[in-house]
């Protein structure tokens, strides 16, 4: 579990950029976390450790962010890595989701051979906020016939309850609640 001393020395590296990529919007800004080495150190072994006795064969990163520290989280536990990625990017055959933004909507993609039926299969991402795209994401593991084992987060904004939208027979764990 991670304690309050992680937690304080982990939130010094989040910063909350207002308005940003939009009016209204307080971006939560994990760059300086990436930038000091204590910090992205102890951010990778945090992320692991709730997973770390799980038979996993993937790690699902969703575009862009869900890149940076996927592929670690992936190699710790000894399992492949699975970009899920925006409209357009992946090159080979796809399946698509759709999932609904505050103003409009947009989808994402995954390749229809990256995983096979019964794969075990956790999904990372930076933060979660309504919980939309990660919902979506965990219909295109789920349409591959991937077993969804637990939701990996860095980040929630916890007073738009974004994980009540998640199956909550599954483990999901964020390491700061900003
Ligand atoms: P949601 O689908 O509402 O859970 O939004 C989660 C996705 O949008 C993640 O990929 C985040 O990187 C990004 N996101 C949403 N809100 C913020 C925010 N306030 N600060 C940083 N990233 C955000």
């Amino acid at each position: 579990m991670i304690d309050k001393a992680d937690t304080n020395f982990l939130l010094n590296y989040i910063r909350t950029i207002p308005d940003f990529p939009e009016p209204g919007i307080q971006f939560k800004d994990f760059t300086p976390l990436l930038g000091n080495k204590e910090a992205l150190n102890k951010t990778s072994s945090l992320l692991v450790m709730p997973f770390k006795d799980e038979e996993v064969d993937y790690v699902a990163g969703l575009e862009s962010r869900g890149f940076l520290l996927g592929p670690k989280l992936a190699q710790d536990l000894n399992a492949g890595f699975i970009p899920i990625r925006k409209p357009g990017k992946l090159p080979a055959d796809t399946y698509s989701q759709k999932y609904e933004l505050e103003y409009g909507s947009d989808s994402l993609e995954i390749h229809a051979d990256a995983l096979k039926k019964g794969d075990r299969v956790i999904i990372h991402d930076d933060l979660i906020a309504t919980g939309g795209t990660v919902s979506a994401a965990s219909k295109l593991v789920e349409k591959l016939g991937g077993i969804i084992v637990g939701f990996s987060f860095i980040m929630e904004i916890e007073f738009l309850n974004g994980t009540t939208s998640l199956d909550s027979s599954i483990p999901c764990r964020s390491l700061l609640k900003v």
